[in-house]
């Protein structure tokens, strides 16, 4: 596409740019009404004990249903709703929607499990987080041992005593707190002696390497179970696309498991057919 620069000539750029500049502009232009027009949806990635495939738990994952643009990643959309503060309202619209389901779930008559929520450090800084979530698990009937929220160790970096004593309260009512993507950030070893999780999920990067036999990226992962055993935190290793690194998991006692081996994230109605069944198998390629 020919584009007119000030001198009134003409210099080309590339469709792709001009694509993705106008679709980063579309979302943010769009993002306000997202939840109000229900663009919405939550995907649902089970997560497995690593002895035998059973189901214990499930992250909930947010995707966009944009008229123009189909299925947007929250890779694409959730940097944007940090810079434009939409991410609050997501994030509470996440907490009810996830009620609302155990509710319709139980009503069912399934066998419910616990269900991550990605809660992201701007969330915590504002106010209202936690009366919130109380209202929602009230209003929908569920018990708080049903809600697990993931947090990034940069949230544990902030400094605000706000913050800690947020997640204080969260993990008080009985609220299961998970150190997202445990290895990447700044504040591992810190973040676990200041605010005791009560899970940490080893990063996919890690994960990755395991069939490399790289030994510094193993060795973490062997550091990190073993961090976890003796501080009696469960460990989900996230990511896990191949039987060889199930295989490097189960005999170094990961408890759980998350990745494209046993499931990709499903929608609803896949969801549903996985809990009342209890159990996946590894899809061997
Ligand atoms: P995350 O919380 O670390 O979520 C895990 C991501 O890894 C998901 O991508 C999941 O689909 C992907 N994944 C899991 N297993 C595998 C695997 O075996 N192979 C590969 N290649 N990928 C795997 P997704 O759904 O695209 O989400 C990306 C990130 O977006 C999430 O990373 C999280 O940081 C953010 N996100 C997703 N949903 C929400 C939400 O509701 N709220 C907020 N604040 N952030 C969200
Ligand atoms: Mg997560
Ligand atoms: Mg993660
Ligand atoms: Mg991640």
């Amino acid at each position: 596409k020919a584009k007119k620069d000030g001198k009134n000539t003409y210099k080309l750029s590339s469709d792709d740019e001009d694509l993705s500049s106008y679709k980063k502009y579309a979302l943010d232009r769009d993002m306000r009404k997202a939840i109000s027009n229900e663009e919405f949806e939550l995907h649902f990635q089970p997560q497995v004990e690593t002895g035998n495939g059973s189901l214990c738990g499930a992250e909930a994952l947010i995707r966009w249903n944009h008229k123009e643009w189909g299925l947007v990643s929250p890779g694409e959309f959730i940097p944007m709703a940090e810079e434009n503060h939409m991410i609050n309202g997501i994030t509470d619209w996440v907490i009810e929607k996830v009620c609302q389901l155990l509710k319709e779930w139980k009503e069912k008559g399934l066998p419910i499990i616990p269900i991550a929520i990605n809660v992201p450090p701007i969330r915590f800084m504002k106010k209202g987080l936690f009366q919130h979530v109380k209202t929602q698990l009230e209003n929908y009937g569920i018990d708080p041992f049903y809600l697990e929220f993931e947090i990034t160790e940069d949230t544990l970096l902030n400094i605000e005593s706000s913050v800690y004593s947020t997640i204080q309260s969260l993990k008080d009512l009985g609220i299961r707190i998970a150190v997202d993507d445990f290895g990447t950030g700044y504040a591992s070893l810190a973040s676990i002696r200041k605010f005791k999780p009560n899970k940490i999920k080893i990063d996919k990067i890690f994960i990755d390497n395991i069939n490399n036999e790289d030994k510094v990226d193993n060795g973490i992962i062997c550091a990190t179970l073993n961090l976890a055993k003796s501080l009696e935190m469960n460990v989900v290793a996230e990511g896990v696309e191949e039987f060889e690194q199930l295989k490097f998991l189960k005999k170094n006692d990961c408890d759980v498991i998350q990745g494209y081996l046993f499931s990709k994230p499903v929608k609803k109605e896949m969801f549903e057919h996985i809990m009342k069944a209890g159990y996946l198998s590894p899809q061997v390629s």
